[in-house]
């Protein structure tokens, strides 16, 4: 059975590819499937229901099940922020370096012990007969002081996981400890539970 990926961000598109492959899930894109997905509006307030909307969104469009994330960044000393807004932070959607510019500024004079923070991801798979998979995963780390290395996307190059950056780890090596990684293991497993018991 295939799996449509429901994204429009390229790089995270092919971390969901990447990760979901070798769990035995077998990806799709949209433009693998020959369609042209609209882009649905984040209207929820949470990881979860955003990653509903888009899944949803995309499973009605294609008539195939489809998969979404929705994740974010959550930071300790701004009381969880930018969480569900992490893609616009800087009021530009998808505008990686006005983001880290402004959560580096918002943290100047932030010491060390205080820049605690976690990525969360929620993942979800809709069905066309409605039915629902979800799962999700979260990696604690903190928000360093300047950038650092070049890979990755979004907050990468500031978030740190001991004393890397999420930028300065191999694809390998992020997909092992990232909350889309956790996530998307936890959901593999669901899905497979769920293809058993249905028998599809
Ligand atoms: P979404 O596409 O609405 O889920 O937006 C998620 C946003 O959170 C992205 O645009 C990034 O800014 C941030 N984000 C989520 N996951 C990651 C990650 O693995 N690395 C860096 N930034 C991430």
């Amino acid at each position: 059975m295939n799996f449509l990926i429901a994204t429009h961000n390229m790089k995270k598109r092919d971390e969901l590819s990447r990760i979901l492959g070798p769990l035995g899930i077998n990806v799709v894109t949209a433009e693998q499937a020959g369609l042209t997905l609209t882009e649905a509006e984040e209207t929820g307030t949470t990881f979860e229901e955003n990653a509903y909307i888009k899944a949803k969104s995309g499973c009605e469009e294609s008539n195939m099940p489809c998969i979404a994330d929705d994740s974010g960044l959550m930071v300790d000393a701004l009381s969880g922020a930018p969480g569900v807004y992490s893609a616009r932070f800087s009021g530009e959607h998808g505008n990686d370096e006005a983001n880290i510019d402004k959560l580096l500024s918002l943290l100047s004079g932030v010491p060390e012990e205080k820049r605690t923070a976690r990525f969360k991801s929620a993942v979800c798979c809709v069905f066309p007969n409605g039915d629902i998979v979800s799962a999700d995963g979260v990696c604690e780390g903190r928000i360093g002081f300047e950038r650092r290395g070049k890979g990755g996307f979004g907050y990468d190059p500031v978030f740190m996981v001991g004393d890397r950056s999420f930028s300065q780890l191999s694809s390998e090596e992020k997909d092992s400890v990232s909350h889309r990684g956790k996530a998307l293991a936890a959901l593999a497993a669901k899905l497979e539970a769920y293809l058993k018991n249905k028998d599809i």
